[in-house]
Formats: structure tokens, sequence, C-alpha cells
């Protein structure tokens, strides 16, 4: 069995469990494993429902107060008992604030081994081997898991197409009653979300990015304009939150968001190593720069080479033309 661990708050799935779930009914195949997934909290009636729907053979939810809010010491707690009752081949979690909290915990309390941040997998001969970036997603390392089952993973957020899970299954549910009294550490005082000028970059299938060549704040408008006539959300390279024309949230690379829409247009972004390792898993990408030679036309599906003030708000004029056209 190949367990995903689901993600999920306030009563709705998170977009990470549709592509863990991908990643699972993609390894299901090629080993010939059915697919579980693990839902952790409290009154998870929402949760299991929209599990239910994809086309997966298992739910398994374990219900407790202890699980209300996430702890990783009860999470670990938790899944332990259910490995120990299910004994899967192979357990995928999100490599997420959320994954790589619990992810080593529960490696080292399985002593098994954790591969994580895999962005793809392979069969070779009998054996699970999977692929993860290193060196700032410079290079790709292929790892198999030594011994026996169960293997532990974490998956990075936009390797896998979450919109590509299959749906139209009629998992079976199971409720497992979970022994959580006296584990958690900690206890949550309170929630408070982050200051969003946007909605979450992670799920937004459109990003129209601007970097550098936008030279100064005022004219990052055009990039607002475009992405507001294309409905898309709007990103950024480093220098533009460095030089404070938009807050810290709008960042995308190594050391901002990781995103993989459907659209990515970089505009004025020459395609440094850092901005790429935090989109080049978009599906289509666009890059407008006046530079044939920037580095981002590599990874670029397609490009258009040309002033950026003269090309962004004829695109933007092309888009409404066509909106206000119906
Ligand atoms: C530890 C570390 C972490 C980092 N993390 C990140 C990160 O998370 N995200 C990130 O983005 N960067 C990150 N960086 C910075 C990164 O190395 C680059 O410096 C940065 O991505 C460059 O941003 P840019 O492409 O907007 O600017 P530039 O590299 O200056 O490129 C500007 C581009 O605009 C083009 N241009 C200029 N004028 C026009 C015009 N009129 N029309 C069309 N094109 C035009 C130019 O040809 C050029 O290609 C990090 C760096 C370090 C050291």
């Amino acid at each position: 069995m190949i367990f995903v661990i689901a993600e999920h708050k306030d009563g709705k799935l998170k977009p990470i469990t549709n592509e863990l779930l991908v990643f699972a009914q993609r390894a299901a195949k090629e080993f010939n494993q059915p697919v579980a997934a693990v839902a952790l909290g409290d009154n998870l009636a929402n949760i299991s429902d929209e599990l239910k729907a994809k086309k997966i053979d298992r739910v398994i939810v374990a219900e407790n107060p202890a699980l209300a809010e996430y702890d990783p010491a009860s999470y670990v707690a938790a899944l332990k008992q259910i490995l120990a009752a299910e004994k899967p081949f192979l357990v995928i979690a999100g490599h997420t604030t959320q994954g790589f909290d619990f992810a080593p915990r529960l490696a080292v309390a399985l002593r098994r081994p954790l591969i994580a941040g895999c962005v793809d997998f392979e069969k070779q001969g009998d054996k699970l081997i999977l692929t993860r970036q290193i060196f700032n997603a410079k290079m790709n390392m292929k790892t198999a898991p030594r011994g026996d089952a169960p293997y532990l993973a974490t998956a990075s957020p936009g390797a896998f197409p979450g919109d590509e899970v299959e749906a139209g299954g009629n998992a079976e549910i199971s409720k497992l009653s979970i022994q959580l009294e006296g584990i958690a550490k900690r206890k949550v005082i309170g929630r408070s979300e982050a200051q969003k000028g946007q909605a979450d970059l992670t799920a937004a299938p459109v990003i129209v990015s601007g970097g550098r060549g936008l030279k100064q704040k005022e004219n990052f408008q055009i990039i607002f304009d475009l992405a507001q006539a294309i409905g898309g959300s709007v990103g950024a390279s480093r220098p533009v939150v460095d030089a404070e024309w938009l807050p810290r949230e709008y960042q995308i690379g190594s050391s901002g968001q990781t995103v993989s829409p459907k659209l990515y247009i970089a505009i004025g972004i020459s395609g440094a190593i850092q901005h790429l390792v935090g989109m080049q898993t978009s599906r289509c990408i666009v890059a407008i720069n006046k530079d044939a030679e920037a580095p981002i036309f590599k990874i670029a599906h397609y490009g258009i080479v040309d002033d950026l003030f003269k090309v962004v708000p004829a695109l933007t004029k092309i888009f409404n033309d066509l909106k206000a056209a119906g």
C-alpha cells in the first residue's frame, strides 16, 4: 500500500495533497500497489468526503482532539500506530513546513530512511528510485532507500501536477482509534494569518512575474494590469522585493516561494538559478526580455525579445479587447 499523508486546513485539503495523490497514483501503477490517504485531525468529515472522491482505494481517518491542531509529537505517535497496523510500502508527505517537521521525526522513530524533497520516481527492477534536486536544483540525485519497507519520502511542492489527480474512486473509509494521551509537548494558543496582498501563489494557475527590468516601483503597475487582464496573480524576483517595490510574499525563488502554475510569464527577469528553482516546473513559461542571451530563454517555452515597456501594455490591450468583445 502507498500512503499519502493528507495536508488540510480549516476543513479543506491543501493543494499539496492532490500533488501527493498524483505521485501515489502514478507509483501505484508501477508497483501494483493500492493507495490510501491518511487524514489526521479532529472532525474530518469534509476531508474524508473530499478524499473519497479521488481514485484511491482507502481513506484512513484518525480523529482525536489532540490532533485538532498540528503537533509533530502527536502526528508521529499517531502515524507510528497506523503504520504498525497497516505496514505500507511507501509513505509520502509534502515537503512543506508541516511535512519536513514531522517526517524526519517519524523516520527516526521507525528507524527507516527518509528521502526528502523528491521531484520524481522510477522503478528499476522491483526497486523504488527517488529523484531529488541538489545544489540549488542544478543537479538531480537518484536515491534508492535501503532495507525493508516502509520507505518514507517527502515530495517538493509543484513537482507533481495536482490538477491531474484521478477522481472517481469509491474508497473505503477506515476510522482508526489511536491513543495520544500525554504525547503533545506543546499547545497551540492561537493562529494568526500572515497578511496577504493577494492569492496564495503556490496555488495560482497563472502568474505574471516582474523583475529588475521594470526599473522602478511605479512601473510595476503594468505587471498588475497584465495580470488583471488575464486573470493571473502577480509574482516578483528578489531584487523587486529587496528594493521594497513589493512585500516579501511576492518573491519567487530559492529564498521565496516555489510555484508551479500552468502559465508563468517572466517579464524583465534574467533567469538566475535562484529564481529558476522557484518556477522551473511551471507547465508553460513565457519570457519577455530585451536581451536574447538572457538565461530565462533556456527554459522558456515561448519568448519575446523586445522592450517590455512596449510589449506588456500591448499584450494587456489585446487581452482587454478580447474580454470586451466577449
Ligand atoms: C542566497 C541567494 C538567494 C536568492 N534568492 C532569490 C530568490 O528567491 N528569487 C530571486 O528571484 N532571486 C534570488 N536571488 C537573486 C538572484 O541571484 C538574482 O540576482 C535575481 O534573481 C535577479 O533578478 P532579476 O532577474 O529581476 O534582475 P536582473 O538579473 O538584473 O535581470 C533583469 C533583466 O531585465 C531585462 N531588462 C532590462 N530592461 C528591460 C526592458 N526594458 N525590456 C525587457 N527586458 C529588460 C534585462 O535584460 C535582464 O535580463 C538570490 C541570490 C542569492 C545569493
